[in-house]
């Protein structure tokens, strides 16, 4: 493409999307190559019966930056939010005991005994501060409250979102907000009370769409229409040195078929381990870097019920179960309780998270097999009497990338392998964090790097 500067986003999960989305946005000639049949990555739906299953993420955290691309994709007679007030459970002992949430609650929940409910309510007027060292979240969790609240809430928080181990998580790299109140406030809760949005701010919600969490990658494609190309695999990069403005070829595969393409810049927007892969023909070093990042196995579980087959009434955003339990459901989220339209009248729809890095050898077993157990499982808690109407199972043997300790620092190495490897760029969720929200801000900002890249090289 002589004259031309030509950029390729490999990997079309929603940090390449959005990256792809944004350059775009910016003017620039961008192609965005996805090796699977749609894009999307981890993110995806499936209909059955009736039921609407997410085999990824269940919702999402609403952004400014999230909510100004909805309007712009003109998706937003599409957007449900859940109600911010859906109760969120803790199995204790076998039973859902409900989180409490305001210190008047705390007070008198009996999820906690009275030292760890003493030690949260306290914590605002004990200042601390960080050690010098990076610490891990569980030592961060025992140190300012105590080993019941690390068990039944800061671990099964951790399993949640990361899919973690506690022991092994960095709380600077996966919770950097934590040591940055603890630092400036000197106590967590008086530092997420002055984080709190301004009034008059728009808050942040926890959403999805009608057609499920796809809808905004799906939109995002349709806008960049035939710039994303799927069924291509990226398989090797040359680096051809200064060559008008083409500095790179990419021999991928479609079908069989191999291509090359040429490009100015190239962003990797696929998971590390597909990163490190690629990038080996440019940076050794890098490949070692990337293949360092852990990643968490993790199975989802969906299965609809008659709402009269369980005895519970499943009415809130679902439950987490601390390891002490152990059970093998990491949590369940109740997604027709959360949003309209997953199940049809008179049924209930619930998908179940397994494995993770605390558990991962059942990953490994037949999916009928994980089926039966997580749904054994579920029935004693929900108290549900027979089968389901309907269920599926997705194994994902690397789910999340973990932010061990150390994980600051391997991103440092790769943000200094960028800067020293001109026209080369990173984004994914294992950089800036891995919820859906994170990826976006990620895409958008590697986007603009590259832009500037590509306007100094001109
Ligand atoms: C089970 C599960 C539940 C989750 N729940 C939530 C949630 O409720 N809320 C939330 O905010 N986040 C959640 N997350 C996290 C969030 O979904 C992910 O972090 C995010 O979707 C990752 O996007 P990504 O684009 O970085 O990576 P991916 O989605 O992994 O995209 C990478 C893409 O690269 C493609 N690719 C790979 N190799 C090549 C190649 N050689 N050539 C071309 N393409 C290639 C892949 O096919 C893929 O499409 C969850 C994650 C999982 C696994």
């Amino acid at each position: 493409m002589p004259g031309s500067q030509h950029v390729i986003v490999i990997g079309a999960g929603i940090s390449g999307l959005s990256c792809a989305h944004r350059l775009n946005q910016l003017g620039a000639e961008v192609s965005l190559l996805e090796s699977t049949d749609r894009p999307g990555g981890l993110i995806g739906v499936i209909r059955k019966e009736g039921f609407l299953f997410e085999s990824g993420p269940q919702s999402f955290q609403t952004t400014d930056l999230i909510l100004s691309l909805i309007r712009e994709l003109g998706i937003e007679a599409d957007l449900q939010t859940a109600d911010s007030r859906a109760a969120r459970y803790i199995l204790l002992h076998g039973k859902l005991q409900r989180i409490p949430t305001s210190p008047q609650a705390m007070l008198t929940s009996s999820l906690l005994g009275v030292g760890s409910r003493w030690k949260i309510l306290s914590e605002p007027f004990r200042k601390s501060r960080p050690p010098d060292g990076e610490e891990s979240v569980a030592k961060f969790a025992r140190r300012k409250f105590g080993d019941e609240i690390l068990e039944y809430l800061v671990g099964p928080f951790v399993s949640g979102v990361y899919a973690g181990d506690p022991e092994k998580l960095s709380l600077r790299a996966a919770f950097p907000s934590l040591e940055e109140w603890e630092r400036e406030y000197g106590s967590v809760l008086r530092g997420a009370k002055k984080s709190r949005k301004a009034p008059g701010a728009t808050p942040s919600s926890l959403c999805s769409f009608r057609q499920g969490v796809v809808r905004l990658p799906n939109a995002i494609a349709e806008k960049l229409a035939s710039r994303v190309q799927t069924g291509i695999t990226a398989k090797s990069l040359n680096h051809l040195g200064p060559n008008g403005n083409a500095i790179f070829e990419l021999h991928t595969e479609r079908a069989g078929e191999s291509t090359t393409m040429q490009a100015s810049a190239i962003v990797f927007a696929t998971p590390a381990y597909v990163s490190a892969h690629l990038i080996a023909p440019i940076s050794e070093a890098l490949t070692h870097t990337l293949s360092g990042i852990a990643y968490a196995p993790v199975a989802v579980i969906a299965a609809g019920y008659y709402r009269q087959q369980a005895g519970e009434p499943m009415e809130g955003f679902g439950f987490l179960v601390p390891r002490r339990e152990k059970l093998h459901t990491l949590g369940t989220v109740w997604n027709s309780s959360l949003f309209p339209g997953r199940a049809p009248d008179g049924a209930v729809a619930l998908t179940s998270f397994t494995g993770g890095a605390t558990n991962p050898e059942i990953v490994s077993e037949p999916e009928d097999q994980i089926a039966k157990i997580i749904q054994s499982e579920n029935e004693h808690i929900l108290k549900i009497v027979g089968s389901p109407v309907t269920s599926s199972v997705w194994k994902y043997p690397r789910a999340l990338p973990q932010y061990n300790l150390g994980h600051g620092h391997i991103v440092e190495t790769i943000r200094y392998a960028e800067r020293q490897l001109p026209g080369i760029f990173f984004a994914g969720n294992y950089l800036e964090g891995p919820s859906v929200g994170k990826c976006i801000e990620n895409g958008f900002q590697t986007a603009e790097a590259v832009q500037n890249y590509l306007q100094t090289k001109a």
